[in-house]
């Protein structure tokens, strides 16, 4: 009978990873190439990753010897696959703790992965937590389908601005997740400030497009809502004000939403998911703006 031991050597196809793959992902697309289940190429590093798939990508109980054995089954040396495989580099300490809290799961879009081979239709990769399109080929990738950016051009725009901001600011993930709860919570208890008609014509223009068919309404309404998103997620980053209380903060964040929108702003107070959310979250998430 054989032995891990004798399984373990070289598959007859060595694909190699894709940049920021996730390891499942990785072993998914090796075992598929090779017509192996994957689950078996994963026992052969280590114990198998509770609900092993694609988006898995854990090294949790790999021993010293692991990346050793991926790079037999892969035939790749194990510096190439470090650079590919970001949970690689972290268990063999290439990488430091930080960068792994700003990344997400994530994919390439499809005109990327094509050039990929056939079996990379399944290709999970962590991306920076600010990207939410591809650049080259202007497709939004923050859904189960990629959505053609053509007829919303400030999407793009958003993009770029959010990449700066990315580049100044650690704490992007964070400040986009609070702004998307705000720009929901105001959805769904009435606006303070009337973005209704941005809204209702992006919606439109993404409905116009055949694959909005396949895409979640929550999908559709976070593209729909991503402009706004990021200018809110800006003035999180960058306050009006260098006030300390909430109230003052609420009121120069208003004025400054008033202003960029060039509309009234109906300030709720503590109703307002902006008060509550800025309150609640201003000290836990964003420790630098208090001074204790
Ligand atoms: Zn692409």
């Amino acid at each position: 009978m054989p032995t891990q031991h004798d399984q373990l050597r070289q598959l007859p196809i060595a694909l190699g990873p894709v940049h920021n793959e996730t390891l499942g992902s990785y072993l998914h697309r090796l075992a598929v190439a090779n017509n192996r289940p994957a689950g078996f190429l994963a026992r052969l590093l280590g114990p198998l990753p509770p609900e092993f798939s694609p988006l898995s990508n854990t090294t949790a109980d790999w021993d010293p010897h692991s990346p050793g054995r991926l790079a037999t089954l892969s035939g790749r040396p194990t510096p190439q696959l470090a650079w590919a495989l970001p949970a690689l580099a972290y268990f063999l300490s290439l990488r430091g703790p930080g960068q792994r809290t700003e990344r997400l799961i994530s994919r390439p879009c499809r005109c990327c992965t094509a050039r990929c081979g056939p079996t990379a239709s399944v290709v999970i990769t962590l991306s920076p937590a600010h990207v939410h399109l591809c650049p080259r080929h202007q497709l939004w990738t923050r859904s189960t389908h990629d959505i053609p950016l053509a007829p919303l051009p400030e999407v793009i725009e958003a993009q770029r601005r959010l990449d700066q901001l990315a580049r100044r600011h650690r704490q992007i993930r964070q400040a986009l997740d609070l702004a998307r709860k705000i720009v929901e919570d105001w959805s769904a208890s009435g606006m303070p400030i009337d973005l209704g008609k941005e809204w209702t014509d992006r919606l439109d223009r993404i409905e116009a497009l055949a694959i909005s068919k396949k895409v979640s309404a929550d999908d559709r309404s976070h593209l729909a809502a991503f402009p706004e998103i990021v200018v809110l997620a800006h003035l999180i980053l960058d306050p009006p004000t260098a006030a300390l209380d909430p109230k003052e903060l609420y009121l120069a964040t208003t004025a400054e939403l008033s202003r960029r929108f060039a509309r009234i702003y109906t300030t709720l107070g503590t109703q307002d998911p902006l008060y509550r959310q800025l309150c609640l979250y201003r000290e836990r998430d964003f420790p630098g703006w208090t001074t204790g």
